[in-house]
């Protein structure tokens, strides 16, 4: 599409804490809407029914879990807090401090025997995209904050991971009714190079000007074809 537009830039972004989930969403289609978020507060909204409260429900369900239980491959550890705030000390790139930090809620942290800390993110889909891959930047940005907290004792995180309930069939049993689903645990490395190369790539763009909007996205195309409708 390749629009160029210019937009003057207010003194101080609207908002300095990064959502760790725009490290993946945001970022896997192009990075205006995002600038936009940062510096004046205005977010696309999202229409996303049912994947708050699903995953409430199957956060809910592991709370005090065994991890050894979830996986066999992690290590002995208990889900010990679940759904808490976390905030970074502010990001470094290229030796400098920035005025960017990480603010997100995380869904799962077990403590380990060994004292270290593993990190579980929640989701029920069906989808080919929940790779390991695909969320290591906003499990890295979590098990980051966790490491390099505002406040509080910084944290050895050991071990991070996606729990998927992928829904199968229809379950009753008269007066009940859901959906079974199977579970995979999908553990993701630790990568602070990569973390390090995405952080730095993202306040490369907030610190810039405006970015041209992406080439394929569904929303920034349907607008266009509504503005040469000239209708709001
Ligand atoms: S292509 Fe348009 S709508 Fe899509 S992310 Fe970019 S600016 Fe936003």
């Amino acid at each position: 599409m390749g629009q160029t537009s210019v937009m003057r830039k207010p003194l101080t972004p609207a908002r300095e804490f990064i959502s760790p989930s725009d490290l993946t969403f945001g970022l896997s289609t192009c990075s205006r809407c995002l600038w936009i978020k940062y510096w004046f507060k205005v977010t696309m909204p999202g229409a996303f029914p049912l994947v708050g409260t699903l995953a409430d429900l199957q956060e809910k369900h592991f709370r005090g879990a065994s991890m050894t239980d979830i996986d066999s491959s992690l290590k002995e550890g208990t889900v010990t807090k679940w759904g808490e705030w976390v905030k970074s000390t502010p990001l470094i790139v290229n030796g400098e401090s920035t005025r960017w930090r990480i603010l997100g809620k995380y869904d799962l942290v077990a403590h380990n025997t060994d004292g270290t800390l593993a990190l579980i993110d929640c989701k029920v889909s069906d989808s080919t995209r929940d790779s390991a891959q695909f969320y290591a930047p906003q499990l890295e940005a979590y098990a980051h904050s966790l490491e390099s907290p505002a406040t509080g004792k910084p944290a050895h995180v050991a071990s991070m991971g996606l729990l998927v309930w992928n829904p199968e069939e229809g379950f009753s049993d008269g007066e009940r009714h859901g959906f079974l689903a199977g579970q995979k645990y999908l553990p993701v490395e630790r990568d602070h190079t990569q973390f390090a190369k995405v952080i730095e790539n993202l306040i490369t763009v907030l610190e810039g000007e405006l970015p041209e909007s992406g080439p394929t996205c569904a929303t920034c195309n349907y607008l266009i074809e509504r503005a040469r409708l000239d209708v709001l």
